[in-house]
């Protein structure tokens, strides 16, 4: 079994933040990514809110975290953590090795989850978002649709409100009793997407109301449908909220002592890169201390 100083369990920005820390000290590190690094950055298309970064593709900003960190003092391995147990070692088992560190960081992120409508794939970042904070900026004067499952995403679509030219929402009705509907927002009552449509980018969606089938001419489509946080992996009672985001103090620590998380996966509310990053940096600069 390897023995490390550090596990870093997530190459998102927030994983890679930390890892930029670690490179550049003595502590023998490993960083550890499913997929490919990036996270869900690598999902959009553009980002335009992250400082020092006037405006650049995901996939083009996860490049150049990942070739900042020196590969010279950390490993990096592409694997799937499946368990984490806490000891006088911390125990990391993968699909394909066991390893032990002195401190775990888990920047694992979270899993939006789908209508699992044809091409809702196909169109993520290409008109399909799941964050108003992120994307509403490139709605002004165009149509959009907005799924919304909660409170908060209807107070989001009336954000987007006044901005879109037009904002359709699909949302279960009872919540309508608590917001106030600007005079450019249609409720598509008993409707269910059916399909999302378009060449390169979305440009429509179809939904099925009342036994009818309809297109409707949108640029966007916002889907707040619940998320599931990465955090299946550790079992321990009270370690999560009950969606399971990872509850974390104001120094990113979790219920297990040396056990950190930052990132998405926290019980944060905020979930950017910009606060990935900070995150990261945090706790990067705790640990190579
Ligand atoms: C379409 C889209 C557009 C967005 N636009 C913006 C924007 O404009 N501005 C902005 O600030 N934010 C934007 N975001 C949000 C931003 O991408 C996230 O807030 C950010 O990536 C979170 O970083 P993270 O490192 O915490 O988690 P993530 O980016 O989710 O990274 C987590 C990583 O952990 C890995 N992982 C998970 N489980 C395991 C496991 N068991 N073993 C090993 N690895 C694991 C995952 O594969 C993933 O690479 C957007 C997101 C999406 C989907």
């Amino acid at each position: 079994m390897q023995n490390y100083n550090v596990i870093i369990i997530g190459a998102g920005p927030a994983g890679m933040a930390t890892a930029l820390y670690l490179s550049r000290s003595k502590q023998k590190t490993l960083l550890i990514e499913k997929s490919t690094p990036g996270g869900r950055m690598l999902q959009a298309t553009e980002i335009a809110n992250f400082s020092g970064v006037k405006t650049d593709s995901g996939m083009n900003i996860a490049l150049t975290m990942f070739s900042q960190i020196d590969f010279n003092n950390v490993h990096f391995v592409q694997e799937e953590v499946l368990e984490l147990t806490s000891d006088d070692l911390i125990k990391v088992k993968t699909n394909l090795n066991e390893y032990t560190a002195e401190k775990v960081v888990i920047a694992t992120g979270f899993v939006n989850k789908p209508l699992n409508v044809p091409n809702e794939d196909t169109f993520v970042g290409r008109g399909i978002s799941f964050c108003a904070l992120c994307d509403a900026a490139l709605t002004k004067n165009k149509n959009v649709l907005m799924y919304a499952s909660t409170l908060k995403s209807l107070e989001e679509a009336s954000y987007i409100a006044t901005l879109a030219n037009k904002v359709y929402l699909i949302c279960n009705e009872k919540l309508l009793n608590f917001v106030e509907l600007k005079d450019n927002m249609e409720v598509l009552s008993n409707a269910q997407i059916t399909s999302f449509n378009g060449m390169f980018k979305l440009n429509s969606v179809t939904i099925k109301q009342d036994d009818q089938i309809k297109d409707i001419n949108v640029d966007f489509a916002f889907i707040y449908n619940g998320y599931t946080p990465s955090s299946k992996f550790i079992k321990y009672d009270g370690f999560t909220d009950k969606i399971g985001q990872i509850i974390v103090n104001e120094n990113y620590e979790t219920k297990l002592p040396n056990v950190f998380a930052i990132g998405d996966i926290t019980n944060r509310p905020v979930k950017q890169v910009g606060t990935a990053v900070g995150d990261g940096s945090f706790v990067g600069s705790i640990l190579v201390k």
